[in-house]
C-alpha cells in the first residue's frame, strides 16, 4: 500500500530526513508542522515487519525551476520585402541548397536535375551552393528585372530571410540585418511563433 500527501507549512525546506513512526500517519503530519517546513510529500509504505511512513521533502521545486529566459524578439518582428533585390546581389556569398531544393529549382526551370546542377550549382566542400555572377549577384537573379527568376521555388535560405539564427541571436544582429535589408524592421508584424517556424526550417 502506498499513500502520498502534501502538507504545506511556512518556511524553507532543507534537510528533512526519513522518519519512521510505528503507530501511524497522523504523527508524521504533526511533526511536519512543528518543523516549520514548506512542503512535504508524505508517503506510507507497508513493510513486511512494521509499517513505515516516509516523509520526503521536494525542496521547493517550483521556485527552483529556472524560468526560461524569453528571446529578445518574443513580441515579434516586422518584415515586408520591398523587392529591391539587394539580398540576392552584391558581395559574394552562398545560397546553400540540398537535393530536394535542387530538384524543385530544376523543375521550376523545366530542366533536368543534372543540367540544372551543371549550370547553376557549385560544390563547396561537402555542400552545394548556387553559383554567382562575377559581381556577386546570385545566378538566379534576373539581371534585367532584378527579381528572382525562380521565386516560387526559391531555396529555404531565401524564403526564411531575415528570420535566420544569425540575425536573431542578439538584437544587434537584427539591427545589422535591418541595415542591409530595407524590408527588415518595417511592415507586417510577424509573431514569435511565425518567426520561430521560419528560423527552425534551416540553420543559417
Ligand atoms: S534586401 Fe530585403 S527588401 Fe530587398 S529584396 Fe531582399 S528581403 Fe526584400
Ligand atoms: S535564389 Fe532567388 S531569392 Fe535566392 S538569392 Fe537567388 S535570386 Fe535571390
Amino acid at each position: 500500500m502506498s499513500i502520498r500527501r502534501s502538507a504545506k507549512t511556512a518556511g524553507r525546506v532543507d534537510d528533512f530526513a526519513i522518519k519512521r513512526y510505528s503507530d501511524g500517519f497522523h504523527e508524521a503530519l504533526v511533526e511536519l508542522q512543528k518543523t516549520n517546513r514548506s512542503e512535504a510529500t508524505v508517503a506510507t509504505r507497508a513493510r513486511s515487519t512494521a509499517p513505515a511512513i516516509y516523509l520526503t521533502m521536494p525542496k521547493n521545486q517550483d521556485s527552483k525551476k529556472k524560468k526560461k529566459a524569453e528571446p529578445w524578439y518574443a513580441d515579434g518582428l516586422r518584415f515586408e520585402c520591398s523587392q529591391c533585390g539587394d539580398c540576392c546581389s552584391g558581395a559574394p556569398g552562398f545560397v546553400w541548397v540540398n537535393e530536394d531544393e535542387i530538384a524543385d529549382l530544376a523543375h521550376e526551370m523545366e530542366l533536368d536535375v543534372d543540367a540544372f546542377e551543371h549550370q547553376f550549382v557549385r560544390q563547396v566542400g561537402a555542400e552545394k551552393s548556387l553559383k554567382e555572377y562575377p559581381d556577386g549577384d546570385c545566378i538566379l537573379l534576373d539581371p534585367e528585372t532584378r527579381k528572382c527568376s525562380v521565386y516560387e521555388a526559391r531555396p529555404i535560405q531565401c524564403r526564411t530571410w531575415p528570420f535566420w539564427d544569425s540575425n536573431l541571436e542578439r538584437k544587434k544582429d537584427w539591427k545589422e540585418a535591418c541595415s542591409v535589408c530595407p524590408g527588415s524592421g518595417t511592415g507586417r508584424l510577424y509573431t514569435f511563433e511565425e518567426i520561430e517556424t521560419q528560423r527552425k526550417q534551416k540553420s543559417v
